[in-house]
């Protein structure tokens, strides 16, 4: 058992994980390689670099400095976080974990397909959470448009309350080594999303329509804003809210970084997870 999950290995969690296991306590960084940060071709206002330097560069001596001190960091994706007998379960697409407390530091979530009547029929068909929203499609043809393990693992959900799911690839490809198999893929592009005053039919590429009752958006990976829906956590405007111990609303689950909103930056995101590293340690030590 952990005392602590870190999801993400950008400047927030690699600066929680930092403070967490000065205190002695034992924790996990779980994150992937895409990050914002990777974006910054040349970051020229973090303080203490004469010189620019690029996103690149610091996000792989941000890891490598975690890892110096004997934190443990792995490559993996999330895909989901539940509570559990007073602790929670992380489901990697490698494994599982359990922990006593969980730190979402994902960066900023962008989570929309894009494609043609997606605005019109949010909460009219469409939804981006197969567990909070999966019962209201009972028996229903579902469709999930996606085609990363978020997707797979969205669909897994999703066939427990129907034999009728179908995922939409949308042109790309499922992954070749997948850890959940599904029956029903489509994998051509997606002209619109059609109905009347809900979701009726998806219109491919190739002018095909396919009936649907329900729509589930899981492109690319799950955000900070999936799971803390899933949770319960309060989101306001895309961001999750937190207190000043960078604490949400479910005990036990932290955030930190750009997730959390506000000042989009290294500087911001760096002094959230010291704040959220020394009140884990807080709360656990109970100092
Ligand atoms: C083009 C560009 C230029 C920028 N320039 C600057 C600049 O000059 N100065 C500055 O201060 N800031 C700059 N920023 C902003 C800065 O990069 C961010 O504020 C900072 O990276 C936020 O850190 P974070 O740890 O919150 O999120 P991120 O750096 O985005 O890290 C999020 C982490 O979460 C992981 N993750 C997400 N979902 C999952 C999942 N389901 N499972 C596992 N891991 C997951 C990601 O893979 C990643 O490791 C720039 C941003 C961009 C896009």
């Amino acid at each position: 058992m952990y005392d602590c999950i870190i999801i993400g290995k950008g400047p927030a969690g690699i600066s929680t994980s930092i403070y967490i296991s000065r205190s002695n306590l034992k924790c996990l960084v779980i994150g992937k390689d895409e990050t914002a940060l990777r974006k910054a071709k040349s970051i020229e206002n973090y303080y203490g670099f004469e010189e620019p330097i690029s996103g690149e560069e610091l996000f792989r001596r941000g890891i490598n400095q975690a890892k110096k001190q004997n934190i443990e960091v792995k490559n993996d994706e999330v895909l989901d976080i539940e509570y559990k007998n007073d602790s929670y379960i992380v489901k990697t697409v490698n494994n599982e974990y359990e922990t006593k407390t969980v730190v979402l530091a994902t960066g900023k979530s962008r989570k929309t397909s894009n494609i043609l009547g997606e605005d019109k029929f949010v909460g009219k068909g469409i939804s981006y959470c197969a567990i909070c929203d999966g019962y209201f499609f009972k028996n229903k043809n579902i469709a999930v448009i996606g085609s990363g393990e978020y997707a797979l693992h969205e669909a897994e959900v999703l066939e427990n309350v129907s034999d009728k799911v179908t995922i939409f690839t949308n042109g790309g490809k499922l992954p070749e080594n997948r850890s959940i198999e599904v029956t029903n893929v489509i994998e051509g592009k997606i002209d619109a999303i059609r109905g009347d005053k809900r979701v009726e039919n998806i219109l491919l590429e190739n002018k095909r329509s396919i009936p649907v009752d329900g729509i589930f958006i899981a492109q690319g990976i799950a955000s900070s804003i999936d799971f803390a829906k899933k949770l319960g956590i309060i989101v306001q405007n895309n961001n999750i809210i937190v207190n000043d111990k960078m604490e949400t609303n479910v005990p036990g689950i932290y955030a930190a970084g750009d997730c959390t909103g506000g000042l989009l930056q290294i500087s911001k995101a760096i002094y959230e997870g010291a704040k959220c590293g020394l009140s884990i340690a807080k709360n656990l030590k109970n100092i």
